[in-house]
């Protein structure tokens, strides 16, 4: 059996390998052929997303950028070039100034922070100006060459055209790829986008700015056109998420890019001097376009975490993940207002570790910690969405289960009681210690007078009755016969 298993490891990896350089040369080839179909009269590209798809592709991927990562991509470049007419020679120092650039940037963003790679926090977007604008420096280094190879015009300004060519597009597409979501995540995302079309015409009202200030753009035209959409980019960066913001600058700035070559005189042949200059100086304002609304975004989602991460300390124990006891008073007694969810009963349950003060005692504090954190997790495990889990005090812990009868409700707390008995705590000399909860229940209807306060105390007195009849029990608050829905 042991080299079949060998075998098929190897093979499996041999076939993930073979994967990988797939996604590398097929991306680069395609988003090349892409740009070479954007070449006005056989130019330089208008739109060249090639070099940005692979940086960001070996960004988020490093396991990707291997020796033979490279030389795939290498030859991705050089097929797209080949197969589009081009002399072997310019295809080969294209390709060498393209992967030039990318070897930059990939570099550079291993030596930085790994949070900066997704634009997590709040000077991302200024490190990957500060890359893009060095790997576009590295690149034009050989890139220089379409000053004389493509343009009758000396390499100064080859090595100019390129570096801000290949740093509008780096600071457009980059951002996408590098939090670009999973496909499943992505369709969610879509699906959550035309709910909110459908639901809120007021949360469109960024969207439609935006559209408005290109129209205006294009009805009046000039240079300054380039920033009518500003503002409305900035609206939008702080109405939705990094992701749609990239989205939307992205579509922005990739047809200020075309416009602002294709209205610009392109077709002339050779590039009059004043024509490139204006092309590379509109092309910065695009990068600069790009750039606010990219930063906005990105402190605005760097500070939605920070805000959630902060709810989350203060509602949750650090020890046990449960809600702490305010956030579970006032959530349950939230809870208790919403009639509609729970027409079938609301159920509170008290629960307790059984003779804890002996595991403290026998084991010590740590080992009570552990079962605490061990028995909270089997609790979670347990309990369905919308079912609240609070601390109450030391070994004390509420659950409140929405819309369930009172059968149901000692069915699950039987449950609970089952599985919280399954849990192992190993002690520092290694043997397993396992521990019971007693629990007391109590039911509460939609229009019944209780508080929950008064809730918590039935639930209270009928878990001090299972600990009377002997602990590692459930013990109801009243006759489960007399409860509504009780089928017998
Ligand atoms: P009973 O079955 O009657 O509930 O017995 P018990 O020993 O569990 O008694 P009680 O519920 O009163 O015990 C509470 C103990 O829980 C006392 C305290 O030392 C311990 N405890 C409370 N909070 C923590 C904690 O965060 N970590 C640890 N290790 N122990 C705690
Ligand atoms: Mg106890
Ligand atoms: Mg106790």
């Amino acid at each position: 059996m042991e080299p079949r298993t060998g075998n098929n490891a190897n093979k499996s990896l041999f076939m993930a390998t073979l994967r990988d350089l797939a996604i590398v040369g097929g991306v680069v080839f395609a988003a090349s052929l892409l740009g070479i179909l954007s070449r006005p009269t056989g130019l330089l590209a208008v739109f060249w997303p090639a070099n940005a798809i692979l940086l960001g592709l070996f960004v988020r991927m490093p396991h990707l950028a291997t020796g033979r990562g490279w030389l795939v991509a290498a030859l991705g470049y050089l097929a797209a070039d080949l197969v589009t007419g081009s002399s072997t020679l310019n295809s080969l120092w294209l390709a060498a100034a393209n992967l030039t650039g990318v070897a930059v940037g990939s570099f550079l963003y291993q030596r930085i922070d790994p949070e900066h790679r997704t634009l997590s926090r709040p000077l991302s977007v200024l490190y990957m100006l500060a890359i893009c604008a060095a790997s576009a420096a590295a690149g034009s280094v050989i890139g220089s060459e379409v000053g004389p190879a493509f343009m009758e015009q000396g390499r100064l300004i080859g090595a100019a055209f390129w570096f801000t060519t290949e740093l509008a597009h780096s600071i457009i597409v980059l951002p996408l790829i590098l939090i670009m979501p999973p496909l499943s995540r992505l369709l969610g995302c879509l699906h959550a986008g035309w709910r909110l079309r459908r639901d809120s015409v007021q949360r469109m009202a960024p969207f439609l700015a935006l559209v408005a200030s290109i129209l205006i753009g294009i009805v009046l035209g000039g240079p300054g056109a380039l920033a009518f959409p500003i503002p409305a980019l900035l609206w939008c960066a702080l109405t939705y998420g990094l992701f749609t913001t990239v989205l939307l600058t992205l579509a922005t700035t990739i047809f200020k890019l075309i416009t602002v070559t294709v209205t610009t005189g392109v077709a002339q042949h050779p590039l009059p001097e004043e024509f490139i200059l204006s092309v590379l100086s509109l092309r910065l304002g695009i990068v600069f376009v790009a750039l606010s609304p990219l930063t906005v975004a990105s402190i605005n989602q760097v500070r939605k975490h920070m805000l959630q991460r902060l709810d989350y300390a203060a509602n949750h124990d650090s020890l046990t993940g449960a809600l702490v006891r305010r956030a579970f008073m006032a959530q349950s007694a939230w809870l208790m207002t919403q009639f509609d969810r729970y027409p079938r009963g609301l159920a509170v349950l008290m629960v307790d570790i059984d003779h804890f003060k002996r595991i403290n005692d026998e084991y010590g504090h740590s080992v009570g910690d552990d079962a605490l954190s061990g028995f909270s997790h089997a609790v979670i495990q347990r309990l369905r969405e919308g079912d609240l889990f609070g601390r109450l005090g030391g070994e004390e812990f509420g659950v409140v289960m929405p819309n369930l009868t009172a059968e149901e409700a000692s069915k699950a707390a039987e449950r609970l009681r089952e599985q919280v008995s399954q849990v192992e705590v190993v002690c520092a000399d290694g043997t397993p210690l396992r521990m019971t909860i007693s629990i007391g229940l109590a039911m509460h209807y939609p229009g019944d007078s209780h508080t929950l306060s008064d809730l918590l105390a039935e639930a209270d007195q009928a878990l001090y009755r299972a600990k009377a009849d002997g602990r590692d029990r459930v013990s109801l608050a009243w006759l489960l016969e007399n409860q509504p829905g009780f089928s017998g």
